[in-house]
């Protein structure tokens, strides 16, 4: 189990090992040199600057996060490094992130989207220059509030309760039953009910994955968590929470972090073999996913069966 688990995340006694063979005091002294080979994975078809961002996670494991962009679709659907590092913790249940080391200097996004961690002003991050060496000389990582000074955070907006990013979530929703008879989509909007691919069986694990994922969202801002599930042309399923910021806009869409996910598992598959997705959303949020699920999915897998369903708290 505690092994190279896959080219996103290596398990904790792995990543030991490895820093010990060549010969580096600690993992987060090894972080920087996983960094280059771990490029290769960026998805920037547009920019085609690739980034990549290897962090150490709480709990010993390392994880890896890339830039992925996405054609014909304005540019904010993007998803940077730093997003995707978080995202995969996130996932895979990791309750903390304590140095990054990174390709490129965060952008003013990612330090903003790196302040929803809890005690996100001693978080390390060392900047990586064009020859792969570190940027900063001595000390080469550096706190994140040296890289955002005077930040604006969960600190200004939540309670003290409230779970930060990658705490303990759990949003205790549950489906509403539907009133009108199955209407599964493709993501051009045309109901394909009649011929649907996807068995009623399979629609229901894909509902089930993204209620799960939308129970662990992160939306203490708008209160309107949600999750997406996706499921490939082998009947694999990967799933994302919504991730809000404090600055709304670095916030991260649930097709976002699902495709994160997809990406994680596969490295390299095509998004085209995404054949089904299911987004579990409150019955009218405010901050309504729905239509922008649609636009994503149909720009990157124009063939995926699309459908949304509605939820409630329940506690
Ligand atoms: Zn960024």
């Amino acid at each position: 189990m505690d092994h190279l688990l896959s080219d996103f995340v290596i398990g904790a006694s792995a990543a030991e090992s490895m820093a010990e063979f060549l010969r580096h005091p600690t993992v987060v002294d090894l972080l920087p040199h996983l960094v280059p080979a771990r490029l290769s994975l960026a998805r920037p078809p547009i920019s085609n600057f690739k980034v990549a961002a290897v962090g150490l996670g709480a709990d010993g494991r390392v994880f890896v996060g890339v830039n992925l962009e996405f054609p014909g679709l304005p540019l904010h659907h993007s998803v940077h490094a730093e997003q995707f590092l978080i995202t995969n913790l996130l996932a895979h249940g990791c309750p903390g992130l304590t140095a990054v080391a990174v390709s490129a200097a965060p952008c003013g996004h990612c330090r903003q989207f790196l302040q929803e961690l809890r005690n996100s002003s001693s978080l390390q991050i060392l900047v990586l220059d064009d020859e792969f060496r570190p940027k900063n000389k001595i000390p080469n990582f550096m706190p994140l509030s040296e890289f955002l000074p005077i930040p604006f955070g969960p600190h200004d907006l939540l309670d003290h309760q409230t779970p930060f990013l990658l705490e303990n979530q759990q949003n205790k929703l549950d489906l509403l039953p539907e009133t009108n008879s199955p209407k599964l989509t493709s993501t051009n909007g045309n109901l394909t009910n009649k011929n649907p691919q996807i068995s009623e069986e399979t629609e229901t694990l894909l509902r089930e994955a993204a209620l799960d994922a939308a129970n662990r969202s992160h939306a203490p801002y708008s209160g309107c968590p949600s999750g997406v599930a996706l499921m490939d042309c082998e009947g694999k399923l990967y799933k994302g929470s919504y991730v809000e910021s404090a600055a709304y806009n670095p916030s991260l869409g649930p097709v976002q972090a699902a495709l994160v996910a997809y990406v994680a598992a596969v490295s390299h598959g095509g998004y085209e073999r995404i054949v089904a997705a299911v987004l579990v959303e409150k019955e009218g949020a405010k901050v309504k996913q729905e239509d922008t699920a649609r636009l994503l999915l149909k720009a990157v897998s124009p063939k995926c069966e699309f459908h949304a369903f509605h939820c409630q708290s329940s506690g």
